[in-house]
């Protein structure tokens, strides 16, 4: 999950909701908003989902943070998580297109915060304010954790976009460091890589019915250390082109309970975003708590497409 906050923005107003064919859709990626696209692909999550995107009003006020218990979250492992990344990519030759782009990626929390509670409760600043260092994240109901989640993501990820010839760096890497890193030196990480753009993954702990993924967007900060109005614009760009390659490749819908149906949520707590000076974003790919989205978290088919639909996004980013 998220750093929990308050200052979610308002919704933003929602934009035509003419049907759009998935070839228009491809033409357009970056410039679309992800319930845009889900409703071009027809919405295979079922009736729930389509509903949802078919009626975005039903949670476009709600600005209530993505709810859960972490600290209740367990570490207990999942056979559900065999699948294996596929082998690694081939070093990169020049001629690929991201020669030359660096991407780094954040996955969300460390499978050894848990027994690190005091390191990882430590404040630091992060413009606004003071927060946690980290967070143990969450869990689905049999006990998946969240770190693992997105550690698995984002082995995919760096795979996919290695094999587009982009220098990828993780923050963080199975036990080193053996906690967080904390949130301010995730940002610090993407920021002195000059990461050309910078990815967090998570999974959210909001409650059971709350399904979907979200695009978390830097909101405009201006406090402390804290500046992201250089990367407000190209970030939006950014998160607008994953939340759409996602919804494609995944074929999950954007969250029913954030964002009003558009799969992208602006927030201005979160030190990770508040502290990079690159394009960044965060994904929440689905809520662990809710049984249908857990089923897809815990695939490990299922997460080979979200990795290729965030690395679809961010290669659309980087090729401009
Ligand atoms: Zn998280």
């Amino acid at each position: 999950m998220s750093y929990v906050g308050p200052d979610f923005e308002p919704p933003r107003p929602r934009r035509s909701r003419r049907p759009l064919t998935v070839a228009l859709a491809a033409l357009v990626p970056g410039a679309l908003l992800g319930w845009l696209v889900y409703q071009a692909v027809g919405g295979s999550d079922g009736s729930a989902a389509a509903g949802g995107a078919s009626t975005p009003s039903a949670s476009a006020g709600r600005t209530t943070p993505p709810t859960g218990s972490p600290d209740s979250a367990s570490p207990r492992s999942s056979p559900a998580d065999d699948a294996k990344p596929t082998a690694a990519a081939p070093g990169a030759t020049g001629s690929e297109p991201l020669a030359g782009k660096v991407v780094v990626i954040d996955p969300g929390h460390n499978s050894g915060n848990f027994r690190h509670t005091a390191e990882i409760n430590r404040k630091v600043n992060i413009g606004t304010g003071w927060k946690e260092c980290d967070t143990t994240g969450t869990a689905t109901d049999d006990g998946y954790p969240e770190a693992q989640f997105t550690l698995d993501v984002s082995h995919r990820l760096r795979t996919l976009l290695e094999q587009q010839g982009a220098t990828v760096k993780l923050t963080h890497d199975r036990d080193e460091p053996p906690w967080g890193p904390c949130v301010d030196e995730r940002a610090r990480i993407g920021n002195t890589a000059h990461a050309d753009a910078a990815i967090s993954i998570h999974a959210d702990g909001s409650a059971t019915g709350n399904r979907g993924f979200h695009v978390i967007l830097p909101g405009s900060v201006h406090a402390g250390g804290a500046d992201t109005r250089p990367i407000v614009g190209p970030s939006r760009d950014l998160g607008e082109r994953i939340a759409g390659n996602f919804v494609r490749a995944t074929g999950s819908p954007p969250a029913n309970y954030v964002g009003g149906g558009t799969g992208l949520v602006t927030r201005a707590d979160l030190g990770g975003l508040n502290l990079s000076t690159v394009p960044k974003v965060f994904i929440e790919c689905g809520n662990m708590r809710d049984s249908k989205d857990a089923a897809r978290l815990t695939s490990g088919a299922w997460r080979q497409k979200a990795a290729e639909g965030i690395s679809e996004g961010i290669v659309s980013f980087l090729r401009g």
